[in-house]
């Protein structure tokens, strides 16, 4: 028959695993691939792949001790379709502390200065590279589509594609990928690596236009390949480049926020807040999220628009995020002085002009808070996609409410109703703050909806299918040539 199993190959599984005194327990993993990735896996229908035997690869959080290590597989299998790639924690940290986000992470969002140019941690990314290799020849079967997603496993395409030479490999990066005069500061002999492990791959998939011209124009000036249409030779195949802006789970938010429970919760939090305006504030702490200038911004406002003071607040979100790297340490110490400082300077006994949480949300609460929120101001310096933004919009039941976006959001390129500013310029934010509170509700609705339109048509599902049916059009080209 021609239905396939799709082999997902991710660093973290959707499935976490914590080791308690009872045992071992299994929980979701947290995070955006997983949560919007889940969505596509889980709605599988025996159409192109397997419902039953799709099998997602990765590892599981944890190590693991060797005689467990069966019955933790068996488990993984039969409840979550998933496959532990065993790996012990010092490995991972090294690996994931390492060169993904000592490296890979700062350099591709553009801040150089940040970036750790160290062989050991090269040396682990591909040791963890082939582990991951391996776990995967040893479930792969003739047949089998194999996607691989994102910075982690760069050198996979490669490792596998000279394990199995016929597969349908597909790669899907989540991050930017950055300029050329960016991506030239990899010493050469890990940049070639890197674009040499990627276009092991029949299809790479990127967010915007410009990541995938930018990847490209690396492959000509660093391999010496050239491409059109997005198309380069290598190896007597065909790999092709391509741009699929990855969207959200529409229905699951939209829905959510029509639930007569979060419509509650929702009321509750604005009396809460003393029915004041709400803005908006939801990241991981991450230097690329620009938190610092947008609570810069919020103060400015302030102190530029007295008669706004005691009428708006700011909710803000920060979700712990790589606790072992030191710049997210600091970054935290910053953020907690920021905002007692601002609070200190404005509040007054009866007002908190920002409302604090440092800790993740799951769904029902973030769409409440999305759903509560008069403004959603997003900020990032630098980001691949942004799928808050999106989130936001499709949480918005009643089409109020105004989205404040980055121009250096991936998501940006698509969400053109929202109001664009520039995340280094604290004046502009400032502005746009005011201009997002004074928004007309027709204006609001009609930008939404419009929004709304698109997020509802490009999900998640549709995002997957795009990628998957250009994947096995390439292979089933590569065969007819053969
Ligand atoms: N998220 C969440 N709870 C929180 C904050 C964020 O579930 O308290 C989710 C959010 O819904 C989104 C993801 O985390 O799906 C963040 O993805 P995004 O692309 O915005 O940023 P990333 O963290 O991947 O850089």
């Amino acid at each position: 028959s021609d239905i396939k199993r799709l082999l997902v190959v991710s660093n973290r599984l959707p499935v976490t695993i914590d080791k308690k005194q009872e045992g071992y327990i299994f929980k979701e993993s947290v995070g955006g691939l997983v949560s919007g990735f889940s969505a596509y896996f889980n709605s599988l229908q025996d159409t192109t792949f397997s419902e039953k035997d799709s099998v997602w690869i990765g590892w599981p959080g944890i190590s693991v001790d060797v005689e467990d290590q069966q019955l933790i597989s068996e488990r993984l299998s039969q409840d979550f379709s998933a496959s532990p790639v065993f790996l012990d924690e010092v490995t991972m940290d090294k690996f994931y502390l390492g060169f993904c986000n000592k490296t890979i992470w700062p350099l591709f969002h553009y801040f150089f200065s940040l970036t750790r140019f160290e062989d050991d941690l090269w040396e682990q990314y591909v040791a963890v590279n082939k582990v991951f290799c391996e776990a995967v020849c040893r479930i792969a079967r003739p047949g089998d589509v194999i996607w691989i997603h994102d910075y982690h496993l760069m050198l996979l395409p490669a490792m596998l594609r000279e394990r199995m030479p016929d597969a349908p490999i597909g790669f899907f990066l989540h991050i930017p990928f950055p300029d050329y005069e960016i991506f030239r500061q990899l010493p050469r002999r890990w940049g070639a690596a890197i674009l040499e492990g990627l276009l092991g791959a029949d299809l790479i998939g990127f967010h915007t236009i410009d990541y995938t011209q930018y990847f490209l124009n690396s492959v000509t000036r660093i391999l010496g390949l050239s491409h059109t249409l997005g198309r380069v030779r290598v190896g007597g195949r065909t790999v092709r480049a391509d741009t699929f802006p990855m969207g959200i789970d529409f229905t699951k938010y939209n829905n959510t926020a029509k639930q007569s429970r979060v419509i509650r919760e929702s009321e509750r939090l604005r009396r809460l807040l003393g029915d004041r305006k709400i803005v908006l504030s939801v990241d991981r702490l991450d230097y690329t999220k620009g938190i610092a200038n947008r609570l810069e911004a919020f103060a400015l406002f302030l102190e530029q628009h007295p008669e706004w003071q005691e009428k708006v607040i700011l909710a803000l979100i920060v979700v712990p995020s790589r606790v072992g790297v030191d710049q997210y340490q600091s970054m935290k110490r910053n953020i907690d002085e920021t905002v007692g400082r601002i609070n200190g300077r404005f509040g007054t006994l009866r007002w908190v002009p920002i409302v604090y949480q440092y800790r993740y949300l799951p769904l029902s609460p973030l769409v409440a808070l999305y759903s509560a929120s008069d403004v959603a101001l997003i900020t990032p310096l630098r980001d691949g996609m942004n799928l808050v933004a999106k989130e936001y919009v499709a949480s918005k039941a009643d089409k109020q409410g105004v989205l404040i976006l980055s121009e250096m959001a991936g998501a940006a390129k698509e969400l053109d109703q929202a109001i664009m500013v520039n995340p280094n310029s604290i004046e502009e934010i400032a502005d746009t703050i005011k201009e997002a509170l004074e928004m007309p509700a027709e204006e609001q609705q009609r930008r939404n909806q419009s929004m709304q339109v698109l997020l509802a048509k490009y999900d998640v599902i549709r995002w997957a299918d795009l990628f998957i049916k250009q994947l096995l059009g390439i292979r089933e080209a590569e065969r007819k040539a053969a």
